[in-house]
């Protein structure tokens, strides 16, 4: 079992800020040009060196905004150049991979994807960073055995990300699986990341949250961050603006 034992401290040394989180944030999906101008000026201003967005999206509706493919990558793409930030987004397809490694730093594998074994594999054998999202309904071997297709196709470069999962309880998106967290650091050497925005689905619980995963020495939290949240095309409850961002950053110890 290769992410059992390898030391993966490469892409560790990415995650080295000195703030008490590193944060991956950024909107939902990629709207425009001028949306992600805002968060990147937002993020260098308070030191965050790395910008998510969605290009593709993948939506329970097919009705839904699908996101803006090509051309939101290509948006992205010129904001890293420009604000010099590392850039994340998700790739669905292994017919896209090329284009994760052209437009971003980091590819995003979500939760949806997580079995998604052809696109596992695609990125596998590619040497550039993966962050891999537990599926949903995934056990904690289930979401290992898929980092695995990624490493044993030769990519080490992987973040792990625990998102929440599905349980009975309605009043959060998902359930935080803190045990999950726990056994990735003690198990494995890989970065762990917590999706915050996914896992609890609303903002006013995540702070304490927050609070609590110090003690869990995390390598970095994902939020969803838009300027104008209530105008968002996806997931507008639970992104923060930026005065609200601004203010949780300022509520965490230093
Ligand atoms: C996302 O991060 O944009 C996303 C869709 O998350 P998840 O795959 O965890 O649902
Ligand atoms: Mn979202």
């Amino acid at each position: 079992m290769l992410v059992r034992n390898s030391d993966f401290a490469s892409l560790k040394s990415l995650f080295n800020t000195n703030n008490i989180f590193n944060f991956i944030a950024g909107p939902c999906a990629i709207e425009d040009l001028h949306q992600m101008e805002k968060v990147a000026q937002f993020l260098v201003h308070n030191n965050i060196p790395f910008i998510r967005g969605g290009a593709y999206k993948p939506r329970t509706s097919p009705y839904d905004f699908q996101g803006l493919g090509i051309e939101g990558l290509k948006i992205l793409d010129n904001i890293r150049k420009q604000y010099h930030l590392f850039a994340l987004s998700e790739i669905m397809d292994p017919r896209d991979v090329e284009y994760g490694i052209r437009y971003t730093d980091i590819i995003q594998i979500g939760s949806r994807n997580m079995t998604n074994y052809s696109l596992l594999r695609e990125v596998g054998k590619t040497k550039h960073p993966v962050l891999l999202k537990r599926g949903m309904m995934s056990t904690y071997e289930e979401f290992l055995l898929a980092a695995e297709y990624i490493a044993s196709n030769g990519n080490n470069n992987i973040i792990m990300c625990e998102r929440g999962i599905r349980t009975f309880e309605t009043l959060t998106r998902n359930t935080l699986d803190i045990s999950c967290i726990a056994m990735l650091k003690s198990e494995t050497h890989l970065p762990v990341i917590v999706d915050l925005s996914h896992s609890l689905g609303r903002k006013d619980i995540v702070l304490p949250i927050m609070k609590c995963l110090i003690s869990l020495d995390i390598d970095g939290v994902m939020l969803e961050v838009h300027p104008e949240p209530e105008k968002a095309k996806s997931d507008s409850r639970q992104q923060f603006n930026l005065e609200e961002f601004e203010n949780l950053l300022k509520a965490l110890p230093r």
